[in-house]
């Protein structure tokens, strides 16, 4: 029953928004980075401070052996560039001893579950972080819970209340339509960005009110009050 609901959402925001459809693209360890430096930030901040590091240090093995300091320095526009430097230092060296080298590229053709459990063991890498990596840049049928999905996802109570980002990645998991992981992540940001905001969701305007406990409750209750 879940299942079709969510199977009937997919569908209603596809129609309403279009059908995003997964071009490929990207290196895995470029995207790793990028989505540390998101943590905590938006998007912009984090495409600005990517371009300073990307810029004072064309190579990946240079930030490694920079200081965390010097790493700080270019990526302020992040915000947590103390915190943020240290985790990029830590994670490629990390990676540099566990794979001799920072191409990682060869994750995409390993199975995902595994590949998951190996990265999640370091700091500052959560299920969130690497499913993103996964899904953007290998294109693997995984459905990352960021900020914007956990919110809608509580909402139209696909999963409890105080479901934490974590517990609804595992619950989302099975209840996302084969293949419409991408189509649903990238459709629930368009959502979350344009009508289902985080302080004030417009659910007159929302395509998939029906679908969702919230939005029929409101209509309940305004309905009540006429
Ligand atoms: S009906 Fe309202 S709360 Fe539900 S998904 Fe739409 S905007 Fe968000």
């Amino acid at each position: 029953m879940m299942n079709q609901r969510v199977a009937d959402i997919t569908k209603s925001l596809e129609n309403h928004f279009g059908e995003p459809k997964w071009a490929g693209g990207g290196r895995p360890l470029n995207s790793l980075i990028n989505t540390v430096l998101s943590q905590n930030t938006n998007d912009k901040n984090r495409d600005a401070a990517y371009e300073a590091l990307r810029k004072k240090y064309p190579a990946w093995e240079d930030v490694m052996n920079s200081s965390p300091a010097e790493i700080a320095a270019a990526i302020r526009p992040a915000g947590l560039s103390n915190q943020k430097s240290v985790r990029i230092k830590h994670i490629l060296e990390w990676i540099y001893e566990t794979y001799g080298s920072l191409d990682i590229d060869f994750i995409c053709s390993r199975n995902p579950q595994e590949v998951i459990d190996e990265f999640m063991q370091l700091k500052g890498i959560g299920i969130k972080t690497i499913s993103v990596v996964l899904m953007f840049t290998c294109g693997v049928d995984i459905f990352p819970v960021d900020t914007h999905v956990h919110r809608i996802c509580r909402r139209i109570g696909l999963v409890p209340d105080n479901a934490s980002a974590e517990k609804t990645h595992h619950l989302m998991q099975s209840l996302v339509p084969g293949n419409k992981s991408y189509s649903l992540h990238m459709n629930f940001l368009k959502l979350g960005r344009t009508i289902c905001k985080a302080a004030k969701p417009r659910c007159d305007e929302c395509p998939i009110v029906r679908l969702c406990n919230y939005g029929v409750q409101l209509n309940q209750s305004s309905n009540q009050n006429r």
